[in-house]
């Protein structure tokens, strides 16, 4: 449960925006609310017969820029206004990276680690079932998120497909290769973090080969970070974690070995030749980079002043507050933050839109390639709003989104 609510969060980072660009608050109040929010009850049965109703939403923020664009969350302690939240910083993020795409999310509060594939099946069907009417490949596009994958997106493109009569491959992405997923889409997230990781390292002057790494979260972003942060710059993942706790090991942790520890296991605590920590001792050791990579508000005001990495790369949405946010800016610290760092997904989703609609797929070459240019553009951009305001990251990256998405609601005439 999150201590403090994610979507008075987004509130607060959009006042200091507005005061920043002195945009008009009736400008402002389009973007402070949701444009429109969908709460589901979706029955399912269960393998032992019995009847279970599932509460779900879809919110979609805003789609001044292009279609409502955002993943689908399965977790048991799901809220609404998590999800405004999620949305809300999905409408940023799809701005900041310069994306044709507006935001939204869906969650669904059930706990998959309890339910059979069956189970999921249906659920993720009745899902379908229940907001179909407003989605579609020029209208909202779900994705995976947190603990949903390819098979549930495989399972809502065929269920909507079914639906509407026809194949309709572009109306969710992260879809199976197989099945009109792009090349590329899985490791997105981290690969497009590891894009503007590579440029902060520049602009800070520290050496990535050189450089310690601990990793929190051991889900897609998560895993995928520790296999390319040794790959793509030989860093050295000194700890990783997942919900039970996390793994530490000064000489460096094996991201490969450790999945398959964790598929035996079913954590990654207890590996050998690792020290087991908590995941709040994770977040505190003395490594060059912290990549908070899996749910929100893990860095409070209350951890924050420990916190010893130079940079923290945000492969989660939402890990820091903002008390915590003031401190790390305070201490020099170089944060990347969640809607920047973690753009790589959707950047990759919005290339799968764009193979879908033209039915030509491209090979996995280009798509790191193109995937690697809008990051790194991206970061340039939110540097240099930073540097020009003399404001945070995070606020730099509100400074670019907020203004592209103003411009073109006033170009509508919205305001
Ligand atoms: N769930 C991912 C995110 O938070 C990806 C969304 C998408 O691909 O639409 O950015």
């Amino acid at each position: 449960m999150n201590l403090i609510n994610p979507f008075e969060v987004v509130q607060d980072q959009l006042d200091e925006v507005m005061q920043i660009l002195k945009i008009d608050s009736n400008v402002m109040q389009i973007l402070r609310t949701p444009m429109r929010e969908i709460h589901v009850s979706i029955p399912v049965r269960m393998d032992n017969g019995d009847l279970r109703v599932f509460h779900g939403f879809r919110v979609q923020y805003n789609n001044a820029l292009g279609p409502c664009k955002g993943g689908i969350r399965f977790h048991p302690e799901e809220t609404i206004d998590t999800i405004r939240a999620l949305a809300a910083w999905m409408t940023w993020k799809t701005a900041c990276i310069g994306l044709p795409l507006g935001g939204a999310k869906g969650g669904v509060i059930c706990n998959p680690k309890e339910m059979s594939i069956n189970e999921l099946e249906r659920l993720a069907r009745g899902y379908i079932d229940k907001i179909w009417q407003l989605i579609g490949p020029d209208q909202d596009i779900p994705a995976p998120d947190v603990y949903t994958n390819p098979q549930v997106m495989a399972w809502m493109m065929d269920e909507y497909s079914k639906i509407i009569g026809k194949n309709q491959f572009g109306v969710i992405t992260g879809k199976p290769i197989k099945m009109g997923g792009s090349l590329g889409r899985e490791d997105a997230t981290a690969r497009g973090g590891m894009s503007v990781l590579r440029e902060a390292a520049k602009y800070l002057g520290l050496d990535l080969a050189k450089s310690t790494i601990a990793i929190q979260g051991f889900g897609n972003a998560g895993y995928y970070a520790a296999l390319l942060a040794e790959k793509m710059f030989g860093m050295k993942v000194v700890a990783v974690s997942d919900s039970k706790g996390g793994a530490f090991n000064p000489n460096g942790i094996d991201a490969k070995a450790l999945k398959e520890h964790k598929e035996k296991t079913g954590h990654v605590s207890g590996f050998p030749g690792a020290k087991d920590i908590t995941n709040e001792e994770l977040l505190l050791l003395d490594v060059d980079v912290l990549a908070p990579s899996a749910l929100e508000e893990v860095i409070t005001k209350n951890n924050a002043n420990d916190i010893k990495a130079k940079i923290i790369l945000e492969l989660a949405n939402g890990p820091t507050t903002p008390d915590a946010d003031k401190i790390l800016f305070k201490k020099g610290i170089h944060l990347v933050p969640d809607f920047l760092a973690n753009a790589g997904g959707v950047t990759v989703s919005y290339f799968e839109m764009v193979q879908n609609f033209y039915m030509y797929y491209w090979d996995e070459d280009l798509v790191y390639k193109r995937l690697d240019h809008r990051m790194t553009e991206a970061y340039k951009n939110v540097l240099k709003a930073a540097k020009e305001y003399s404001i945070s990251m995070r606020q730099a990256a509100y400074v670019v989104a907020i203004k592209r998405i103003v411009e073109v609601m006033k170009l509508r005439g919205w305001w």
